[in-house]
């Protein structure tokens, strides 16, 4: 970042505004009139809109001792992109919203819009406005994504079928073990200012939590195979919660198999033998693994599986049957919102 602090005050909104969004170019021709007026203008096109919002609060949602500000800015919006893929849909503009305290340099929010960039142009999206306010403490950033699909495409969380088959992409668990490594640094940090944080051997996990991606390879590979999952949601919350959401929306059961929830040999590694913790209750109870948890009919999983990074992992099953997870042992047992009923 340098070492120069501009004050945002020496600054004013203004000058602000401009100096933060003043590289965003427009690259979707639906995006008519970007940054710059009372409003942004898109174009309305012949199909859908989908829209989602998500807010991130310092001390709430990111801690800025560990969270650097271009990763802050990358992850705030691909959070957001999440939910649109999540719809199987294709985003296509951000807006952004900052509340932003004294305490922030121009600097520091000109590394924030870096990350705000680099996302923007990895996922192609556009920023087309945004709002800039104080605030009294700390940072708040509020995103908006815009996204677009034929009405036939969009996939809600209601969908599933009796049958049908669950599949997930990705592995879980990792970025939940990431914020545990970060808390710990932190914890040793407050201890000791000496201590640097040891950040560099948890490479995978870490990066998980402070940058995580969004699946759009996976939705771009259901438009290519003319794959139209029955259900979809994405996993921010940890993978058994959207089940559970995915079961109460479709008014349907599923039984889990346990050994098939892709899980990243780090993972299981770091999770029993630095934390103690059951690898496969950080994939259940977990989150921000921004993973696609989605069903398909029977018929569609050959085509799933060439996809090199999508798994199988449940059926559906009848409402009554109830949401159960076959453990690795042979017994199963009840799924619960956090975790599993396993006794322990
Ligand atoms: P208004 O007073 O009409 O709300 P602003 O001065 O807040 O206008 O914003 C001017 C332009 O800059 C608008 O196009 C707005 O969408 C955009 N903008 C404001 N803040 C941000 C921000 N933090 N990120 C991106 N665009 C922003
Ligand atoms: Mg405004």
């Amino acid at each position: 970042m340098g070492d120069t602090r501009t004050e945002i005050s020496q600054l004013g909104e203004f000058k602000l505004i401009n100096k933060l969004t003043k590289n965003f170019k427009p690259s979707n021709k639906s995006t008519v009139k970007s940054i710059g007026d009372d409003a942004a203008v898109i174009q309305g096109g012949e199909g859908y809109k989908v829209v989602s919002t998500d807010m991130l609060v310092e001390e709430i949602h990111f801690d800025m001792m560990y969270t650097p500000l271009k990763h802050l800015g990358y992850k705030a919006i691909v959070v957001n992109l999440s939910d649109i893929y999540a719809m199987n849909a294709t985003p296509e503009q951000v807006t952004v919203s900052i509340a932003v305290s004294s305490k922030f340099s121009v600097e520091a929010l000109e590394e924030l819009y870096k990350g705000i960039a680099l996302a923007c142009d990895r996922y192609k999206v556009d920023l087309i406005g945004g709002d800039t306010t104080a605030s009294m403490k700390g940072l708040m950033i509020s995103v908006t994504a815009i996204g677009i699909a034929e009405e036939k495409e969009i996939t809600y969380r209601d969908g599933a079928k009796e049958g049908d088959v669950l599949c997930i992409s990705g592995d879980l668990g990792a970025a939940y073990l990431g914020l545990q490594v970060l808390e710990r640094e932190k914890q040793v940090y407050l201890e000791d200012s000496n201590m640097q944080p040891e950040l560099e051997h948890h490479g995978y996990v870490v990066e998980r939590i402070l940058k995580p991606e969004a699946r759009r390879d996976v939705i771009e590979y259901f438009a290519k195979e003319n794959i139209k999952p029955t259900s979809m949601i994405d996993v921010s919350d940890g993978l058994s919660s959207e089940i559970m959401h995915i079961c109460e929306q479709s008014k349907v059961g599923c039984l889990i198999d346990e050994g098939a929830i892709p899980i990243h040999p780090e993972v299981t590694e770091m999770a029993v033998q630095t934390f103690g913790l059951d690898p496969t209750v950080c994939a259940l109870s977990g989150g921000e693994d921004y993973e696609l948890l989605f069903t398909v009919q029977q018929s569609e999983l050959e085509k799933i599986k060439q996809f090199p990074d999508i798994n199988p992992i449940g059926i559906i099953t009848k409402e009554s049957m109830g949401r159960k997870i076959k453990a690795k042992s042979g017994r199963t047992y009840d799924l619960l919102a956090q975790g599993w009923d396993h006794g322990k």
